[in-house]
Order: C-alpha cells, then sequence, then structure tokens
C-alpha cells in the first residue's frame, strides 16, 4: 500500500503544504521520526506501538524506537474501557456489554440490526444513516463525530468540505479512501451539526464498536474531541492527549484535531501529527 510514486508523493507535498508544514517533514536529523512516519511504519508492522494499557508519549516529532537506544518515554491516561451500567429496566446486557459478544459479527448483520434506527431522536431529521465508507479489512480506521448535511445527504462520511481535507491526509499517507475505514460515532445528523449528545452517542456507538470488532485495523485515528472521548470513554479534552499512541481494547489509537476544525483554525494545522 506504501509506495514511491511520485504523484503520491506529490500529494503528501501537497497535503504538507495545505497543513502549513514546511520544515517538521524536512527533519532529516539521525534517530528521528516524524509522527506520521510512525504511524506508517507501524501500519508496515516495524513499530510495536503502546503495550496493552499504556500510551507513548509523542510531540511533533517522535524518537525512532527502532534507531533510538532507549525507549520513547511513556506516560498514561486514565483510558476506561467500554462498561455502561445496566439500567435497572433492562436486565439483559446492555448493547455495550454485547458489543463483546457477537460472534462471527459482520457489517450486514449489524446493518440489519440498525434497521430503519428509530433508537434516538436524530432519526428525525435525518435523510440517510450514515453508516460507514471503506475496506471492511482495513488497517487504519477513521472516526468522525457525526454526519454533516453533505453526508446526510449523500449516506457517505466526510464527503463534504472536512471530508475533503480528510481524502488529502489519507492520499499524503499513500493511501487511498478505500483502503481505510470511515465512520463516525453516531450515524444520522445531528441538527444544526451540533454535538451528537451523550444518550445519543450511548445508543449509536455500539454499532461503530461492532464495525470495529469487525474490522480488527491496526491503528484507529480519532478525529475530534468527540470520537476520542467516546472510544476513550473519557471526559479528558484532547489536547491532554492529542498525538500520543493509546490503547484501545489492544489497538493503537491516536487522537488528532478534526479536519473541520483544521479548516476552521488553518494556524492548527501545522500542529496536526
Ligand atoms: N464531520 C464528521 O465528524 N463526520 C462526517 O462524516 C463529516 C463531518
Amino acid at each position: 500500500m506504501l509506495t514511491d510514486d511520485p504523484s503520491r508523493v506529490a500529494a503528501w507535498l501537497q497535503y504538507f503544504a495545505d497543513l502549513g508544514i514546511s520544515s517538521t517533514y524536512r527533519d532529516r536529523r539521525p534517530g528521528l521520526v516524524s509522527a506520521r512516519e510512525t504511524l506508517k511504519a507501524t501500519l508496515r508492522g516495524d513499530f510495536p506501538g503502546p503495550q496493552s494499557g499504556t500510551a507513548l508519549a509523542s510531540d511533533e516529532v517522535l524518537r525512532n524506537p527502532i534507531a533510538a537506544a532507549s525507549p520513547p518515554p511513556v506516560t498514561t491516561i486514565p483510558v476506561a474501557r467500554f462498561a455502561s451500567p445496566r439500567s435497572p429496566a433492562s436486565p439483559s446486557p446492555t448493547l455495550f456489554e454485547a458489543a463483546d459478544h457477537i460472534e462471527d459479527d459482520t457489517f450486514e448483520k449489524i446493518r440489519e440490526t440498525i434497521g430503519d434506527c428509530r433508537r434516538c431522536r436524530l432519526h428525525e431529521h435525518r435523510t440517510n444513516i450514515v453508516f460507514g465508507v471503506g475496506s471492511p479489512k482495513a488497517q487504519l480506521v477513521f472516526i468522525g463525530e457525526g454526519p454533516g448535511r453533505d453526508e446526510d445527504f449523500q449516506g457517505e462520511p466526510f464527503v463534504g468540505r472536512a471530508g475533503k481535507l480528510l481524502t488529502q491526509m489519507i492520499e499524503a499517507m499513500s493511501l487511498q479512501r478505500g483502503d481505510v475505514y470511515i465512520a463516525n460515532v453516531v450515524k444520522c445528523r445531528p441538527p444544526e451539526n451540533r454535538l451528537p449528545e451523550k444518550d445519543e452517542i450511548a445508543t449509536c456507538s455500539p454499532f461503530l464498536l461492532r464495525q470495529i470488532e469487525v474490522i480488527k485495523p491496526k491503528v484507529i485515528c480519532c478525529l475530534g474531541a468527540c470520537s476520542a472521548q467516546t472510544l476513550l470513554q473519557t471526559a479528558q479534552g484532547i489536547l491532554k492527549y492529542r498525538g500520543e499512541w493509546l490503547d484501545f481494547r489492544g489497538t493503537k489509537l491516536m487522537a488528532t484535531y478534526h479536519p473541520a476544525y483544521l479548516l476552521r483554525n488553518p494556524a492548527a494545522k501545522g500542529e496536526v501529527c
């Protein structure tokens, strides 16, 4: 999947230019490697990533664990596992709990279970359920918060302006959209693009968890605080752990800025890893 194809390299350079990065990726000092290179190495299996339950510290530039004599410093943040308390009204396992125990799950089964979903108020104004798009065998999964207007209309995540920036990010990694998987915490558009509310997330995100379980990616990239906080089950702001390798049920997870935030705050583009 990784390539030296000059057009891909050009896409990388265009992406860096769009992000306003001019020096970080040119840093050729021995022993230093960009977080993006680390991600690529991780996908190739060259870099073991964090041990379960820990988070590797990272900055704009990580010390290359292959070249460096000592491993990078390790920090941990509390990362709660998915386990929502059972409601007294429902003696059966909650969807969160059940998500752990579905044998031979498939996208088809998940989609069938979702059906013409009316489990939360988000169904009221939706045009389409936005299930997710990409390869069911993807090594890399991107997770946003919820569909916007374009996504609701087309039934596909990240197809609007933010989606175009995400596509550039993906292509800058020498990948295509079809190589990765893209989904959201909630599958119906929140009105006026507001943040999904807690009960909406609790209702919908178990389907996302099942999708992740089916895909079994090597790396999950959370786009923005909503998806990071949902998967990590933390209330901590994204700035506390953005750009660090975290663990999600044995899968490496990194949170970064949401592309829509980058469109609103171009100055932050240079901080994206
Ligand atoms: N923002 C998101 O979080 N998801 C989308 O699909 C589109 C915009």
